[in-house]
């Protein structure tokens, strides 16, 4: 992608409405733009970055049997009724069309995947069974300043999962767990499974926190990693020891990036969810969730990894694998590498201004937080300057090298 051609350009600084760390370095950076409070454009760089989380999610959603669709937005007033979520999930948005008809706005889908399973369901040989999907979710928060961190529009990933008993469903629920800690590391998140509260669901849940300073939430937990709980139903307090023998346990502000519940019969219950055991007996379905906060998380890495100078995205999420510069007259050159990078399968935001100084666009690179930059010019004399966004070492590699180079960190 050459950058004169980019739709979405960086800014110096941030417009004097966004608070959020995450929100300005984004904006900043032409990630994002705001629509209006708690809802965001997503420009090309915003989108890739958004792309390649999602990448990572479908790959280990697969992994654990996950089979991908795509539910509906616009949902049934009557199932939400049936459950009793019309009256009590507060942040529903009800939308009432020019036909007088009301719709919820879906912040969630058990009210439209079990239904949806009931057509389906039957027998024990139906089960197990996981679905999820990445989509658009509504949620009327009444706070939104936390930029992408809390939308009221914003993408989920939510997987359900179907199981003929207990044994089943524990069996499914530590594989999520699994799943789930393979996720974040492959982003460059360190994130704690914590116990949590399970909401109007289950005794409890587990939330997957991220430790940042502007973070919402709050845990305990132990540095040897034997133990987390939300503050919100944590039995122990900061400092007592750990009783493996890992020191004080720590209080920390975090951003929950997951949730996953166990649903029990709940919502089976509620919509009649059952299947016909092997001697012919009618059970209810035992049910799981599991969230994760696609566009959150990617608010989440841009407060964790930044400096002074912008965002410093991990390789497996960066918008690009190369940042390639070129300075004072040596274009056609460098357009030359851009092609042969290119050719080779390598991602490049190629930087191709001819009327900026060298200083702005390495100010732009760091800004933009690709994880390589590439610089050619007069001095480097037929070779490329290559340096990473996290160090100050820079190297003089043949365009072969840089090839090889890029081709070990994208295997
Ligand atoms: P929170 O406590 O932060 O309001 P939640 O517990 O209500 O979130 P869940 O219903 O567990 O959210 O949703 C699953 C995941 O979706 C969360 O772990 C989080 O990563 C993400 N998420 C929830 N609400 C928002 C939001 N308003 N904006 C962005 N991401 C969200
Ligand atoms: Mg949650």
């Amino acid at each position: 992608m050459r950058y004169s051609e980019l739709f979405g350009k960086t800014i110096k600084d941030a417009p004097k409405d966004e608070v959020a760390v995450n929100a300005k370095l984004l904006t900043r950076g032409g990630f994002i733009r705001r629509e209006v409070a708690g809802v965001y454009n997503y420009l090309p760089l915003g989108f890739r970055v958004i792309e390649k989380i999602s990448k990572i999610v479908r790959e280990e959603m697969n992994a654990i049997g996950g089979q991908e669709l795509l539910l509906s937005s616009l949902q049934n007033k009557e199932s939400w009724k049936k459950t009793g979520r019309w009256e009590s999930f507060d942040a529903l948005f009800k939308l009432t069309s020019i036909l007088d008809n009301q719709y919820p706005l879906g912040p969630t889908h058990e009210e439209v995947i079990v239904p949806l399973a009931k057509q389906f369901i039957s027998s024990y040989k139906d089960l197990p069974l996981s679905v999820y999907q990445i989509q658009t979710k509504f949620r009327d928060e009444k706070r939104a300043k936390s930029g992408i961190l809390r939308g009221r529009e914003f993408l989920m990933k939510d997987l359900y999962s179907f199981h003929a008993d207990e044994k089943d469903f524990d069996i499914y629920y530590d594989k999520a767990k699994k799943a789930y800690k393979k996720v974040f590391k492959r982003m460059g998140l360190d994130a704690i499974e914590t116990q949590a509260g399970g909401g109007a669901f289950s005794k409890i849940s587990h939330e997957y926190q991220v430790v940042a300073e502007n973070g919402e939430d709050e845990i305990i937990y132990c540095p040897g990693g034997d133990f987390s709980s939300n503050v919100e139903i944590s039995p122990v307090k900061e400092g007592k020891q750990c009783d493996l023998g890992h020191g004080p346990l720590k209080k920390a502000k975090t951003i929950e990036v997951g949730n996953i519940f166990p649903l029990g019969t709940k919502f089976s219950d509620a919509f009649g969810l059952t299947y016909k055991n092997k001697d012919g007996k009618d059970l209810p379905v035992i049910m799981g969730c599991y969230g994760i906060g696609i566009s959150r998380l990617m608010g989440a890495i841009a407060e964790v990894h930044n400096d002074d100078k912008g965002i410093v995205w991990p390789e497996a999420v960066a918008p690009f694998d190369v940042h390639l510069i070129h300075l004072e007259g040596v274009a056609s050159a460098t357009f030359e590498v851009y092609k042969k990078l290119q050719k080779t399968g390598i991602e490049v935001l190629y930087d191709d201004r001819e009327d900026v100084s060298a200083g702005e666009k390495f100010a732009d690179c760091d800004l933009i937080g690709i994880s390589v930059r590439l610089v050619v010019s007069d001095r480097t004399q037929g070779k490329i300057e290559w340096k990473k966004r996290t160090g100050d070492k820079t190297e003089l590699l043949s365009v072969n090298e840089v090839l090889n180079r890029s081709r070990q960190t994208m295997l």
